[in-house]
């Protein structure tokens, strides 16, 4: 196997999963991108899911779609977020998509005469898709995070691959960053190092020696802690970092820089240490995110509402337009479906106080009657609006309903006799029969009215942005919206499919059948989430 010339990160879990790997990885990549090198973080999710596109929110979060239409790990958005450019399929690898290929190609032939065996023929699967970012060119530095934790019998062939892989490029160009929890007892009022020094011990095991652990705590490491740990685990006493638990996920990377967490991994990799980084921008954003002048409810209606992972990047992008605006938001959580046993009249108990509500994306029936209700009640009561995917169908359904007088409008997702189809399939989806990555997915351009309201936030006129839905706007009724002052103010200029409504006489009302909280990130928060903060604001008076 070619190796390339980059230098390799990978980071392993230990002791329990949730310790924060992603933001790890991403707050690393984030220091080291700042002293001026070209980063790039994967995933590699020890699932049998080709993707988790096909999982429910409740199993896996939200699922994160790149420009490249790949449906992925919502980790994936933390690493847009923190280095602010942009992920592919090739950031996010899963068991399920490393045997799909060795399979395939067993398939053809291509091991014609041998056994296909996990040691070497899916390891090397693995090592390809480590090396394989590497091989572009285009970074000094890939950073491998692991899913799930050291130890686990379906992370064992990535544990294998990396120890494969450490000796295949040879000393000083490889770390292993091992993420561990060192928990507190109450009662003993200590901290036990004991769950670490197993888990470093599972490594070993596997004949990975780790070369910095990431000791996720509650308290303060004192020196002993540290000393005891590195004693125990064969690691510089300077190479135990501790990871307090943070303010906000964005204190992570200075909290990070303070441990020297980017000094010893750049002294590690025989990088030069040389540049400091350049994190004003990202300080500037802290400091106004910790500042606020204001504060605004904004309701959140969404189905998954219990599980705020599956709004993960939306509630990202509001933080970001928190910052923008130096403003508080308490998000009033409304569960889809509480709405829709009540009347109109009734729906104030659950937007009390509330000067903004976004709709959220969805699949299925569940919830939606609440949800059009929801973008019904924004709509009548001039509350700043914002329907994203199933939020903006909803929103069209609603204005269907009520304006236009159409009895029984619905999208076909929900009704597929329905009378009046204001939303529906494309002819080219109607045939597919497989559900896993066939629908309308990733970057798509888009063209902007210049007389909208969203030319007027996006300040230009083409647009590109991120989709993940399989039913459409209906052309057929677009004129009888466009009379009664509800505008397709954004189109798809190839397909002619209608990407942004919104409504004239109204301070703020925009749905959008794409993402833009896929696009949202701390040095450039989306201008659609910023400015809907801001209507709300003003709303607010
Ligand atoms: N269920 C809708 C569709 O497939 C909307 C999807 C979404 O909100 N992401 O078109």
């Amino acid at each position: 196997m070619q190796i390339p010339n980059t230098k390799f990160i990978f980071v392993t879990g230990g002791v329990t999963s949730s310790l924060g790997k992603g933001i790890i990885s991403a707050s690393l990549g984030k220091l080291l991108q700042a002293r001026g090198y070209k980063v790039t973080i994967q995933k590699f999710d020890p699932y049998i899911n080709i993707d988790p596109g096909t999982m429910n929110p409740y199993e896996h979060g939200e699922c994160y779609v790149t420009d490249d239409g790949a449906e992925t790990d919502l980790d994936l958005g933390h690493y847009e977020r923190f280095l602010n450019q942009p992920t592919s399929q090739s950031n996010n690898i899963t068991t399920g998509r490393v045997y799909n290929e060795v399979i395939s190609k067993e398939r053809k032939g291509d091991y014609l005469g041998k056994t296909v065996q996990v040691i070497p023929h899916i390891t090397d699967e693995i090592k390809r898709n480590i090396y394989s970012l590497g091989k572009t060119g285009n970074y000094d530095i890939v950073i491998t995070e692991i899913g799930g934790c050291v130890g686990d019998i379906e992370s064992l062939p990535y544990v294998e691959a990396i120890r494969q892989a450490r000796w295949e490029l040879g000393t000083g160009n490889s770390l292993v960053i091992h993420l561990t929890l060192i928990p507190y007892l109450k009662a003993a009022k200590e901290l036990k190092t004991k769950p670490t020094q197993n888990s470093v011990k599972t490594l070993l095991e596997y004949g990975v020696q780790p070369n910095i652990l990431v000791c996720r705590t509650e308290h303060h490491l004192p020196i002993e802690i540290r000393q005891k740990i590195s004693r125990f685990c064969n690691v510089s006493l300077q190479s135990v970092i501790e990871s307090i638990d943070a303010e906000t996920i964005y204190d992570v990377p200075l909290l990070m820089r303070k441990e020297k967490l980017d000094e010893i991994v750049l002294e590690g990799l025989s990088l030069s240490v040389e540049n400091e980084p350049k994190l004003e921008q990202w300080k500037q954003f802290l400091g106004k995110l910790k500042n606020p002048t204001t504060e605004v409810k904004i309701a959140l209606v969404g189905k998954y509402v219990e599980l705020p992972d599956a709004y993960k990047s939306i509630i990202e992008a509001l933080t970001h337009a928190r910052a923008v605006n130096e403003c508080k938001i308490r998000i009033e959580w409304v569960q889809a479906e509480s709405l829709f046993s009540h009347s109109e009249d009734n729906l104030g108990q659950f937007f009390e106080d509330v000067s903004g509500i976004i709709v959220a994306p969805g699949f299925g029936e569940r919830g939606i009657e609440g949800k059009i209700k929801a973008a019904a009640y924004a709509r009548e009561r001039k509350i700043p609006f914002l329907g994203i995917c199933l939020g903006m169908q909803c929103a069209v359904i609603s204005f269907a309903r009520d304006v236009l007088g159409l009895t029984g409008a619905n999208s076909t997702e929900i009704d597929s006799s329905t009378s009046h189809p204001i939303i529906s399939l494309m002819e080219e989806q109607e045939d597919i029969t497989q559900l896993g990555g066939t629908m309308r997915l990733g970057a798509y351009p888009c063209k902007l009215k210049k007389s909208s309201k969203a030319f007027s936030i996006y300040e230009k006129q083409s647009i590109s942005e991120r989709h993940r839905h399989r039913y459409e706007f209906n052309n057929t009724y677009l004129e009888d919206f466009e009379k009664k002052g509800m505008m397709a103010s954004g189109i798809n200029p190839e397909k002619n499919l209608v990407e942004i409504v919104e409504l004239k006489n109204h301070p703020f009302y925009i749905g959008v059948q794409f993402h833009p909280e896929l696009k949202s990130t701390v040095e450039n928060p989306h201008p659609l989430f910023s400015s809907f903060i801001a209507a709300s604001i003003l709303a607010k008076g």
